[in-house]
């Protein structure tokens, strides 16, 4: 597969056509950004790490019946998926207090929650990703009623399926943020999970694995992001 036209660059990855109208070409990169943009750095081996971490994941979600974009690996830091028709929507799944969950209601970090909780942002960094309800979210034209439940339900599922994955490695999947698409009708995963996208947290010491170690300076963040690969990597999932 050849990698054509440069459509976008976003904070972590590049997007490509390719000679298929249906399939995108995807470049992970090293770059890393905090507060939606207002931080800005590398974390060394970061695209290699990322690509790596969605093949595996992505790979066991399709096999445990999600319907996801990944079609296969191409290189190290390249993946090549279907091309969705994205919503602007951020989906956030929460089982663990921390983050914007502490800073906006006041809960300790650490607080498991008795049911997951879903979240809905709008993914627009010049307005800092607001925070959406369903009557907003149909409101902005962004989601049919119908289409919110089904995000929801694909969201509660891939949390079901990605808890004990990583619990089994030793990992905590405290909260992480999904991207879905359209397709044919269809909802669809798209984007990436990834230290990026998740907080991962050592089951046993707590220690956190994810890009809260570069959002609050705590160093060692490239060797947690190898961690959680030589992990996944592990997995007989
Ligand atoms: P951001 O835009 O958040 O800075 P990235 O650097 O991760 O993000 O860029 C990836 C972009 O590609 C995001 O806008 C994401 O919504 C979009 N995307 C992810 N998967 C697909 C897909 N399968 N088809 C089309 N767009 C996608
Ligand atoms: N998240 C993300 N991209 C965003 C915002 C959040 O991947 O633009 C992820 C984040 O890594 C965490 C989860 O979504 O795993 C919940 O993030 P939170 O709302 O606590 O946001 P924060 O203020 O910490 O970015």
């Amino acid at each position: 597969m050849q990698r054509g036209e440069f459509l976008y660059e976003g904070k972590a990855k590049r997007i490509y056509a390719t000679e298929d109208p249906g399939i995108f070409w995807m470049e992970f990169k090293d770059d890393a950004t905090a507060g939606n943009g207002a931080k800005r750095g590398t974390i060394g081996d970061k695209g290699r790490i990322n690509a790596e971490i969605t093949t595996r994941v992505y790979e066991y979600l399709a096999a445990s019946g999600v319907k996801t974009h990944f079609v296969r690996a191409e290189s190290p830091t390249v993946l090549i998926v279907k091309k969705l028709s994205m919503f602007p929507l951020e989906v956030v799944v929460r089982n663990i207090a921390a983050g914007s969950l502490v800073k906006r209601f006041g809960l300790p970090e650490g607080k498991e929650m008795a049911d997951p909780i879903v979240e809905l942002y709008l993914k627009n960094d010049e307005l800092g990703d607001p925070l959406l309800n369903d009557d907003h979210i149909v409101a902005l034209g962004l989601a049919t009623t119908t289409e919110i439940a089904a995000l929801k339900a694909a969201a509660r599922r891939v949390n079901e399926l990605l808890r004990p994955y990583f619990l089994k490695l030793g990992i905590l999947l405290v909260d992480f943020k999904l991207e879905f698409g359209r397709e044919n009708g269809e909802i669809v995963l798209g984007d990436e999970v990834t230290p990026d996208t998740c907080r991962f947290w050592d089951a046993k010491t707590r220690e956190k694995l994810d890009k809260d170690r570069f959002r609050q300076d705590l160093g060692g963040v490239e060797e947690a992001y190898q961690e959680v690969l030589r992990r996944v990597e592990q997995s007989d999932a």
